[in-house]
């Protein structure tokens, strides 16, 4: 067949442009996010986006969705086998300990923003390149901090004004009791195979604890009747556990046990939890936000013992249901006005016009390939500006500009030198009103 000259590309499966349409969810998003984490004395870190495939094998763990499916793996041409990250952990922790962290105060509290990739089946909610917000306390066994984070998490979607919550919690124990509860769980199932789906009949030698946490329904029946965890934590686990608790009540969080939460990764210890939208707590791919313990994670990859806690909030799952919620994100920023001019001079006076004005402070909105003044005025009013500055021949010759407030239509003509400050004063006054 011969090559088509001319072909359309298509962004890949799964994957999203983000326009400037969603921006304002996106930039309200990233703003309190950022504040919130600081403000609990979270610092930033970003690592790379690719990270050695190895590095997932061994910490998200064999018998995971992430692992067994998900990930997006390649081979460079100089023989390495890396991987685009699905998950924030893993690559945080290997910074940690390759970066001598340990070497700081502890805990040593991170906070990460970025995307991350799964191949996943996609569908509303699930998608192969999403973003995460994680928050990381790193160094750390006290319960306060377990708390601390779900805290944040909360607050967080309080402040964009996310209600009706519910905080799935619960602990699936250490290396001292896990091994009794995964007995037990096997021993449960061992004559329930049938009724299993083909994923858990096989996890059921991997990774038991994985069986409470599968969508199909016949699995989830059998699920409701297993041993549950609670009854075989050992006596540091559970009291770890009571304390956890102990400081949510003080906060007043909504909390629910949830016997049957055990998340989907390898190395969690103790406290797992999700935040779910109340209404979706029934419903797969509806968590918001999910995190957990995870105590022998940094000894696991080479580091000295150190107790961990964190957790992870999905960014599309969040904007989706401000969506469905009639929430809306900021729209139109402050102080911004629009710039409009008519005849060869002006437009040649009006990039510098504009430095200026943004220099004083302005956000400056135009349309300087467009000649007629009607049609960027109508430009002006989608954006709804309150004032509009109309630069024509004649202004341009004496130096002088219009300003149009776009409410009332009245205009008046300033001198450019007084430009900011007259700007300044009407919009005081506006806002006065
Ligand atoms: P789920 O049970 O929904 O698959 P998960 O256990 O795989 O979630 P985590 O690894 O804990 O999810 O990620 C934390 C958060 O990131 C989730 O609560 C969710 O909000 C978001 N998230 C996870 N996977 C995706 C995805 N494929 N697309 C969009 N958001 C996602
Ligand atoms: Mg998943």
């Amino acid at each position: 067949m011969p090559k088509r000259k001319f072909r359309q590309f298509h962004r890949p499966k799964g994957m999203h442009d983000i326009l400037p349409d969603e921006w304002p969810y996106w930039r309200k998003i990233y703003k309190t996010l950022s504040k919130l984490s600081e403000d609990y004395g979270f610092s930033r870190i970003d690592t790379p986006i690719l990270e050695e495939t190895d590095l997932y094998l061994r910490s998200t763990g064999e018998g995971t969705d992430i692992v067994e499916k998900q990930m997006y793996n390649l081979k460079t041409k100089g023989g390495d086998y890396l991987t685009l990250r699905p998950e924030g952990t893993p690559g945080i922790v290997r910074a940690y300990i390759e970066n001598g962290m340990i070497g700081m105060s502890q805990p040593v509290k991170l906070y990460y923003v970025g995307p991350f990739f799964r191949y996943e089946a996609p569908q509303h909610g699930r998608y192969r390149e999403f973003h995460q917000w994680g928050l990381e306390a790193i160094g750390g066994s006290s319960p306060v901090l377990d708390a601390q984070i779900i805290f944040v998490f909360y607050i967080f979607l309080k402040e964009l004004g996310i209600k009706n919550l519910s905080i799935q919690i619960n602990s699936i124990g250490c290396k001292e009791c896990r091994p009794g509860y995964r007995r037990a769980l096997v021993a449960y199932y061992k004559y329930k195979k049938a009724k299993l789906c083909s994923d858990c009949r096989r996890r059921l030698g991997i990774n038991p604890l994985r069986l409470l946490d599968c969508k199909n329904p016949s699995c989830q029946n059998l699920a409701r009747e297993a041993p549950q965890v609670l009854d075989y934590l050992c006596d540091d686990c559970k009291s770890h556990f009571k304390n956890v608790l102990e400081f949510l009540d003080e906060l007043e969080l909504p909390y629910f046990l949830n016997p049957h939460l055990v998340r989907g990764l390898d190395y969690y210890t103790k406290t797992v939890f999700e935040i779910l939208p109340e209404e979706g707590k029934d419903l797969r791919q509806s968590a918001l936000a999910a995190g957990g313990r995870f105590d022998n994670l940094v000894e696991f990859l080479g580091g000295k013992p150190t107790p961990a806690v964190g957790g992870a909030l999905g960014i599309e799952r969040v904007i989706s249901l401000m969506k469905t919620r009639n929430i809306r994100a900021e729209k139109g920023k402050k102080n911004q006005i629009f710039f409009a001019q008519l005849g060869d001079l002006a437009k040649k006076k009006s990039l510098k016009i504009i430095e200026k004005l943004r220099k004083s402070g302005f956000s400056v909105i135009s349309a300087l390939s467009k000649d007629s003044i009607k049609s960027q005025l109508k430009i002006a009013n989608k954006y709804e500006v309150d004032f509009s500055l109309i630069l024509g021949h004649k202004e341009a010759l004496e130096e002088k500009i219009i300003i149009r407030d776009m409410n009332t239509g009245i205009q008046e003509v300033v001198k450019l030198n007084d430009l900011a400050k007259k700007l300044r004063q009407k919009m005081r006054r506006r806002k006065r009103v």
